[in-house]
Order: structure tokens, then sequence, then C-alpha cells
């Protein structure tokens, strides 16, 4: 059965390669014509209708062989070659097209593109980056597209430091190349130093694997000097600081990590508690949230607090304080205010506190700001669309609640 995406290429396909067949010359189609490759181009719609996708490949492979020079129709075709797992026949017509002397650099880069997806379908990785390495250094060209292949290459085959060169040298490049190549140049090469100081993250744990702390810390360090904004790094800096029982030093970069991103300070709170802790520092770990609760009210915050304040006045104390504290409303403290409140044994409020905690489990906890993929860890990079840092704590109830509240107001 064809599936919905081989259906539109084929149907791309059959676009590419009628615009090239009106296109063409009379000469052409008298060629055509007498070769006969028009019936076979016929028998290989035919087929493309009654979902015969092999056998409609074979026929228009037949056409192009035979007839129309359209580049875009070999494309499209050595595409589908290559889906089916026939790349070499890909690989084939990638280079036949690249023997034309007339082609452009634009058209060039465009084929070895297509040549380097094909090296990669079939784990040539070494070909695919020389061809793009190749690319990246002419002088015409979609570089974005050959730059961003290339990237996609190292990250799949984990070679950090081969994304963190290869990356460095495009931030290298002048203003001029930025702003001739991408329409958003600042924006984007934000979104690059920022993966770059993942690619040193990244490094930063392979290097811990093999025990090679000083090593691990370098990668770090170099991460936040590339994006000083980055959390990933702080929050790992903090682990080996706090592996080599220096705790001061773990909270200096924690406390960083609420100034950088506030979204993300709840996972730095764990480690916060446990350097407090390990400091027999209880009253300091009162003091710092609390002037955290000021600066920055926050839901994490407010229910550390509320343990922190019943552990050490009882159940009321703790209720008091969710109940005064006004400057953060959110569900997320709903959650633990009626834990505290179903200890009395009241049966209403056991009931909506079970309500409220299966909301809460069916909720997601992490949300991708770029596609929406959601899930229950933080991920680093999103499984789902590859964007780095795009994760982060979902509010979605809280969000659902708003929208409720507006619309029961309206
Ligand atoms: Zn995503």
């Amino acid at each position: 059965m064809i599936s919905l995406q081989d259906l539109f290429i084929l149907i791309l396909f059959v676009a590419a390669l009628a615009i090239g067949w009106l296109l063409g010359s009379r000469e052409r189609k008298k060629t055509e014509r007498a070769n006969g490759s028009e019936p076979v181009y016929f028998a290989g719609l035919n087929y493309l209708l009654k979902e015969e996708t092999h056998e409609a490949i074979d026929s228009l492979v037949s056409v192009l062989e035979h007839g129309t020079d359209s580049m875009d129709a070999h494309l499209v075709l050595a595409h589908m070659l290559r889906r089916r797992g026939d790349v070499e026949r890909a690989i084939q017509i990638h280079q036949k097209l690249l023997a034309n002397p007339a082609l452009t650099p634009v058209e060039i880069n465009r084929i070895n593109l297509e040549l380097a997806r094909d090296y990669t379908s079939v784990g040539l990785y070494d070909r695919a980056e020389s061809l793009l390495l190749k690319e990246l250094e002419s002088e015409a060209g979609d570089k974005k597209a050959s730059f961003e292949y290339l990237l996609e290459i190292y990250q799949e085959t984990k070679e950090w430091a081969r994304a963190i060169e290869v990356s460095e040298r495009i931030i290298g490049r002048s203003g001029t190349f930025w702003r001739n190549l991408w329409p958003r140049p600042k924006y984007l090469e934000r979104r690059l130093k920022q993966s770059v100081a993942h690619f040193h993250c990244e490094l930063a744990v392979e290097k811990l694997a093999s025990a090679e702390v000083r090593a691990a810390k370098k990668h770090l360090k170099r991460a936040l000097s590339v994006d000083s904004q980055s959390v990933r790094a702080n929050l790992q800096l903090a682990q080996l600081f706090m592996d080599g029982r220096e705790y001061q030093a773990a909270l200096k970069c924690l406390d960083v990590v609420r100034a950088q991103d506030a979204a993300l300070f709840p996972e730095a709170l764990p480690l916060i508690v446990t350097c407090y802790k390990q400091l027999s520092d209880e009253k300091g770990l009162f003091d710092y949230l609390t002037k955290a609760m000021l600066e920055l009210p926050s839901s994490a915050v407010a229910i550390l607090l509320a343990q922190i304040i019943t552990d050490q006045d009882g159940v009321d104390a703790g209720i008091r304080f969710f109940v005064n504290e006004r400057d953060v409303r959110s569900l997320r403290e709903l959650e633990p205010l009626l834990t505290l409140m179903a200890q009395d044994g009241d049966a209403a409020i056991s009931c909506v506190h079970e309500a409220v905690s299966a909301l809460f489990q069916r909720s997601h906890s992490y949300r991708c700001d770029n596609c929406g993929f959601a899930g229950e860890s933080l991920h680093w990079q999103c499984p789902s669309c590859k964007e780095w840092g795009a994760i982060k704590p979902s509010f979605e109830l809280d969000a659902a609640l708003k929208t409720t509240t507006s619309e029961l107001q309206a």
C-alpha cells in the first residue's frame, strides 16, 4: 500500500516531469515519439494510479533514460529510489546529473546535497561529510542547507567536537556572509551559539563517563563562554562541584540559573536543597528560598517553602503560608495544599485531592516550545524536532484554567 508521503512525492515527480515535458522543444517531442518513450511514460502513470509504486518507478526511470533532461524530475526520482532502498541507482542518477558541464554552482550544490543524503542512508558518513564540507567552502549554493545537514550528521553520529568546529567556522564568518544566506542572522547566530554550548555539554558528559573530570569542567566553562545563558552548563557544573563536595561553588552556579531562565529554575532546586543539607545549613536554605520568593515568585519555590514550614511548625502553618502567599497563583500549588488539608480526614477534601492528583498525573510535565512534543522528563534536545533547549516545564493545566476562566467571564 502506498503511503501518503510516497504519494505526495510521486505527485511532485509527475508535476516536475509534466513541466519539463511542456517546456521541452518540439524537436524533443519528436525524438521521444520516435524512440517510443511516451507510451512508457503513460504506462508509468497507469502504475502510479494503480498504486503499484515499484512498477511506476521502473517505467518512469525508463522515460528519463530515453527522454526528458529535467533535473527536477531526476532528483525526485532519485529521492524515491533512495526511499525504496535502491540507493545505488539513486547515486547513479546523481552522478550522471553532475557529469553535465552546463550545471550552475547552485544546481551542483543541490545535487551534491542529495548525493550526501544517499551516502548517509547507507552509512557512508565520511563521504557525505567531505561532500558537504566542500560545498560549504564553495562560492555559491545553499550553504545553509549544506551546513544544517552536516550538523545533523555530526549529531546523529555524536561527533560533538566536529560539530563545534564546523559551527564555530560559520559563527566566525563576516556579517555580510550571514545576511546573504539567512534572513534573520542575529536570531540564527544566537541559536547556533546555544547549540554549540549544548555540544560542549555533551562532550562534558562523555569526559565524565571516562572519569576525565578536569576535561569535563573545561568543556562546561567553554559552553558558558559561548552561551552565557546556558542553564544546562551551570546545572552540570554544579553537579561536578557537588561530586567534589564543593557545595558553596555549586550553589553559586545554581543561583545563576535563576537569572538565566526562571522557567528552568525548578530544575536547580533539588540540587540547592542537597547542597544546603550537606552544609547542615537549614536556616541558609530557608533564607535563600524566602529571598528567591521575594525577588522572583514561583510555584516551585512556594511549594518548597511550604514543606519546610510544615516540617518546622506543623500542617496549619503550612496551609496558612499557601493561603497568604498571594504573589503566586498556580494549579501546581493546589495539589500540595490539598495534601496538607486532606490530613484532617475531611472526606470532601480527600475527594477533591484525589481528583486534582489524577489531573496532574494525566498532564505532561514538559513541552517543546518548537514542535509541541510533550513528555515526563527534560530532554535538552527535543526527541521530535531535534531543537536544542526548546523543552520547558509545561503549564498546560494553568493555561487550560486561564482559558476556561476567561471564557466564563466573557
Ligand atoms: Zn520539538
